[in-house]
């Protein structure tokens, strides 16, 4: 790079010294004095001892901001990653992966501004409490992440989850019709009730009970959120293991306007 430097630096003392000659050919003459050798000696000493290493420490001083520039560029770029992978890792829950409550209800609320109808299941682990007591706590935690992960493959592309408490999940199913949170919810409960949760040999089994709601526009998410579980509250009572609806709810009335089951033995 210097030596490009070097040879810029020596075309800008050239191009210096031709500025000269012409000035000295076309001054001279009009000044009416005859040419001189020192005239020209002097131009290529001026040019090539003065505009040359000006140049040359121009171009250099160009070179090196050029090159802070760059790194500064990097820092930069190197730092908008950390802040974006910052804001994604505290925007999630560490152990599922799955957003936590606060975020889970931001991206809900802004989800719903840009489309006519929902539905929304909350999934709870039934009896979770039995599990850490028998098995202890760790392998609780082994029992809830085979629960996300069930959660996680029953969901349709666009469908989103949070962790919304201990052993508690919030999906969101963006247009579904309650039909179609039905077959979600149904989908995660028979997971569920699939996984082969072995803390000591064998298979302890694994439910979870569902409670939702589907909605329009006019209902705001927390009266979705309350519909959605006192449906949980009826699916435990009603034995756990079980989904349970509250149809398209046009207003705040607590528990929506009709109910649908789909249980284990009806569904
Ligand atoms: P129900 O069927 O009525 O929901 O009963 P439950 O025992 O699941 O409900 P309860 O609210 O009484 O207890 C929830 C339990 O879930 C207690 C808590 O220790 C456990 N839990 C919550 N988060 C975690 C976790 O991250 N890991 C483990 N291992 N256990 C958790
Ligand atoms: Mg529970
Ligand atoms: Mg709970």
């Amino acid at each position: 790079m210097m030596g490009r430097i070097f040879f810029f630096s020596f075309l800008i003392g050239t191009g210096a010294l031709l500025m000269a000659a012409l000035q000295i050919g076309i001054v001279t003459p009009l000044m009416g004095e005859p040419y001189q050798a020192s005239m020209f000696v002097n131009a290529v000493i001026g040019c090539y001892s003065i505009g040359t290493p000006v140049a040359f420490y121009c171009l250099r001083q160009n070179h090196l901001l050029k090159g802070v520039m760059g790194e500064l560029e990097k820092a930069h770029a190197q730092l908008a990653e950390a802040h974006e992978q910052l804001s994604e890792k505290a925007s999630r829950d560490d152990m599922t992966g799955f957003l936590n409550r606060e975020n889970f209800f931001s991206v809900m609320e802004t989800t719903r501004r840009t489309i006519t109808h929902g539905a929304m299941l909350i999934v709870d682990a039934d009896h979770f409490k039995k599990i850490n007591d028998t098995w202890g706590h760790l392998k609780g935690d082994e029992a809830l992440l085979l629960i996300t992960n069930a959660i996680r493959k029953s969901l349709r592309n666009g469908d989103f989850v949070g962790r919304i408490g201990g052993e508690e999940f919030a999906v969101f199913l963006p247009g579904a019709s309650e039909r179609d949170a039905i077959a979600v919810g149904e989908r995660i409960r028979t997971s569920v009730e699939l996984l082969e949760f072995r803390p000591d040999g064998e298979i302890v089994p694994l439910t979870v009970s569902i409670g939702g709601a589907t909605a329009g526009k006019e209902p705001t998410t927390s009266q979705l959120m309350r519909a959605a579980d006192l449906r949980l509250y009826d699916a435990k009572r009603n034995g756990r293991n079980c989904t349970l609806m509250t149809t398209e709810l046009v207003s705040a009335a607590p528990t929506g306007k009709s109910v649908t089951a789909a249980n284990n033995m009806a569904a």
